[in-house]
């Protein structure tokens, strides 16, 4: 689960991370509110106005502006908020922003050598072991830096079971150059960041530019915070602060039914029981000539109900042109869901419109074929993997 750049600074702060301050507001009367209370309670003067989506590159998509006056950070929150923001992480029609983070300025006028750090904390999935990741060239694409310059990156591996040691948030105060105050403000840094990944169980933190500013601060100046969703159940108020208006709103709804459900981009829609199963025939899809629409695991009781609400959520795809069920009846017996197919095809009355091939091998597999052939549905059913895949084949034309 992915947190707006305003809750991940938020739950930094409380692990006693500096962050540029700032008030959310969902309208531009209630940005200007926000810059005046940000101004008595950090006495800016300017303001930065920051559209609120779950995409980076926000800046280069005009997404993020300074307003040098009450009057700008209203006229600035009223284009952006509302608009579609297109940034290089966005799809092309880009995602509707529909709250700004109304920030504190903290390149100070007159500042002129602010320095801007790369910080991310991630897992080495090769090493099992969580590390620090980085650099002295932030704000920019990390990517790019990893490209052009990649001696500029650092990382930081973790023990698990000692955590991050102090020679460690030494080192890396070190190698991004620093001494005197600023060094003891980046041990701070590094040691509370690190804290607040493991406390909140995250999988990703992404702080692109951490900022020294000319008086020796160190702060956060974004976030992006992923936490692992796993782990969700022991922390309900990060749980809540989901934004379902950022997701997939046909994931959303097949994840509410208890559907393993991910979108793609193919024409043929798949209804499976287990993953591995699931990746198997989307690879046979692809053998077949088509494409995946999703990948659709429908777990192990494939009963009518659960398939009426795959078929549905299949169909809401305007992209399927078919559909394959592939499922493997072990502790379910293939007759059990031939029938349940059965309702739900018929449950949905005309709804569904594109051919439906069924191919259910396991126990009982034989009768749930009959079971389909003699129901008179438009339905072809199959035993075999390569049928299926030349039935695909022969749908999609
Ligand atoms: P991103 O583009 O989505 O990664 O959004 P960021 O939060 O990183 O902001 C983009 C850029 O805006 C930063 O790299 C900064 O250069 C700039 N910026 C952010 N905060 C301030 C600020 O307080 N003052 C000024 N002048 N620029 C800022
Ligand atoms: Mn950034």
């Amino acid at each position: 689960m992915n947190l707006h750049e305003y809750q991940g600074k938020e739950l930094l702060n409380s692990f006693g991370v500096r962050i540029q301050r700032g008030i959310v507001a969902d309208n531009h009367k209630k940005a200007v509110e926000a810059a005046k209370q940000l101004a008595i309670d950090t006495g800016t003067g300017w303001w930065v106005v920051k559209a609120q989506i779950h995409a980076g590159g926000r800046g280069k998509g005009g997404g993020v502006k300074l307003a040098k006056s009450l009057a700008e950070v209203e006229t600035i929150s009223e284009s952006i908020i509302g608009m579609m923001l297109k940034t290089p992480q966005t799809s092309a029609e880009g995602k509707k922003v529909h709250q700004v983070l109304i920030c504190e300025d903290v390149y100070y006028p007159g500042d002129n050598e602010p320095e801007e750090y790369y910080m991310s904390v991630l897992l080495n999935r090769a090493t099992g072991r969580n590390m620090i990741m980085y650099s002295t060239e932030g704000g920019m694409d990390i990517e790019t830096v990893a490209e052009n310059t990649p001696h500029l990156i650092f990382t930081e591996e973790i023990d698990p079971l000692i955590g991050l040691q102090p020679f460690q948030a030494r080192k890396v105060a070190f190698n991004l150059g620093l001494s005197g105050g600023a060094l003891k403000e980046m041990i701070k840094f590094v040691t509370s960041l690190y804290t607040a990944f493991v406390k909140s169980d995250a999988s990703l933190f992404e702080i692109n530019p951490v900022l020294k500013t000319s008086d020796d601060k160190i702060l956060a100046v974004d976030s992006k915070v992923a936490l692992d969703d796993n782990a969700l159940y022991r922390h309900k108020d990060l749980a809540e602060l989901r934004d379902l208006r950022e997701e997939n709103e046909i994931e959303v709804e097949a994840n509410a039914a208890g559907l393993n459900y991910v979108d793609l981009d193919g024409n043929v829609g798949c209804m499976v029981n287990g993953a591995g199963l699931a990746m198997s025939t989307m690879d046979l899809i692809k053998q077949s000539g088509g494409e995946p629409a999703n990948f659709l695991d429908v777990g192990g009781t494939a009963d009518a109900k659960r398939v009426e609400i795959a078929f549905r959520i299949i169909l809401k795809d305007p992209n399927v042109k078919a559909i394959l069920v592939n499922i493997f009846g072990g502790i379910v017996r293939c007759d059990r869901v031939a029938q349940g197919i059965i309702d739900a095809f018929v449950n949905m009355g005309d709804a569904i419109k594109v051919p439906i091939i069924v191919r259910l091998q396991g126990t009982n597999a034989i009768e749930a074929k009959q079971l389909i052939d003699a129901s008179g549905l438009n339905v072809i059913s199959v035993t075999e993997f390569q049928e299926a895949a030349d039935k695909v084949k022969e749908v999609l034309g």
